[in-house]
């Protein structure tokens, strides 16, 4: 089978012939249809981050494809059943995270394209357990950017506990950022979106955003400030200093919700301000299954819109740089 391999950190991947692999105890083979392209896959091939995926590996976790083989005492899906391999390969299912809801907490966790082999490549085997099903409704093409960039943002604005009525400032149009704006607006919020790119902005206006910022020749903390301060600000820029603008950007009582991960990343937070403004600072890391599958519902049912490219495999490396320059629209998926 055709993959898209990184073989050692900091180089490009490259397209090898592996073997399919067989799935093991427990597993689903998945042939599949559509990979998305995340921004962590960048990371994870560059060995940006503190803990670091062993090389030669496959990226992705964004996969959505077809099961056609079940390994031994594998049954919670059947061979044909479409499904979702997303970052949370699997967890333990007995630590206090995961009997609480809180699986993507789990300290034995396996990350799919991280610490296990991912889903840029024709099959990938995935946990029978941790594999979503995806409705008929919802094409491969928006279930992939779903299974990363819909759950984590869905998650995000969950975690920030955003009421009917609030604003909610998301820091970053991209693939994330397009959907967080969205769920917001589900949640009932009023919506104002900031990026440097105009194109970003006018697709965040198309998407509903009710007010937007060009942070390159704008304040954006003095411009939310003056919409009269952000009730939930979510932090979506792979940079450091959109994180402190969006702390700054908060009314009292504000949350601010981390979501990118910078590959150098410290923030610097007022003290006094944080104390007397009653702020919270809030991680939020991607979302569980039932998260996921709630997700796909809402997009069943028409909620939400997903802006995607389909490219080739052979062409990561092209796709990388397209994700590095900021030339894409909202996020690109292979589609095999
Ligand atoms: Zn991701
Ligand atoms: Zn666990």
């Amino acid at each position: 089978m055709k993959a898209a391999v990184v073989p050692e950190l900091g180089a490009k991947p490259e397209i090898q012939d592996l073997p399919v692999p067989e799935p093991g105890p427990g597993q689903v083979l998945v042939r599949m249809v559509a990979s998305g392209i995340c921004h962590t896959d960048i990371h994870a091939a560059h060995g940006d981050w503190p803990v670091k995926p062993n090389p030669p590996f496959v990226p992705g976790h964004e996969g959505v494809g077809i099961v056609e083989k079940l390994g031994p005492g594998a049954g919670l899906h059947a061979v044909g059943d479409r499904v979702a391999i997303a970052w949370l390969g699997s967890a333990c299912g007995n630590c206090s995270y995961c009997v609480s809801g809180w699986e993507t907490l789990c300290e034995s966790q396996q990350n799919s394209g991280y610490s296990i082999d991912g889903a840029y490549a024709e099959y990938a085997v995935a946990d029978d357990r941790f594999v979503v099903a995806v409705p008929g409704e919802v094409s491969s093409l928006d279930a992939a950017p779903l299974t990363c960039a819909g759950v984590t943002t869905f998650k995000s604005i969950k975690v920030s506990r955003l009421q009917p009525g609030e604003t909610a400032v998301v820091f970053g149009i991209g693939g994330l950022g397009h959907l967080a704006l969205q769920y917001a607006r589900i949640f009932g919020a009023r919506v104002i979106a900031v990026d440097l790119e105009d194109e970003k902005l006018e697709l965040a206006t198309s998407l509903g955003a009710d007010h937007v910022i060009n942070a390159r020749d704008t304040d954006p903390v003095e411009a939310i400030q003056d919409l009269g301060g952000a009730d939930v600000a979510v932090a979506l820029a792979s940079a450091p200093k959109p994180f402190e603008q969006a702390f700054s950007s908060l009314r009292r009582g504000g949350r601010l919700v981390c979501v990118a991960l910078p590959a150098s990343g410290t923030m610097s937070v007022p003290i006094f301000d944080t104390v007397l403004g009653g702020k919270s600072i809030i991680g939020s890391i991607v979302g569980t299954r039932a998260d996921l599958a709630d997700v796909f519902k809402l997009h069943a049912a028409g909620r939400t819109k997903i802006i995607a490219e389909s490219r080739r495999l052979e062409d990561v490396n092209a796709c990388f740089d397209d994700v590095l320059a900021g030339r894409v629209p909202a996020r690109l998926v292979f589609e095999f």
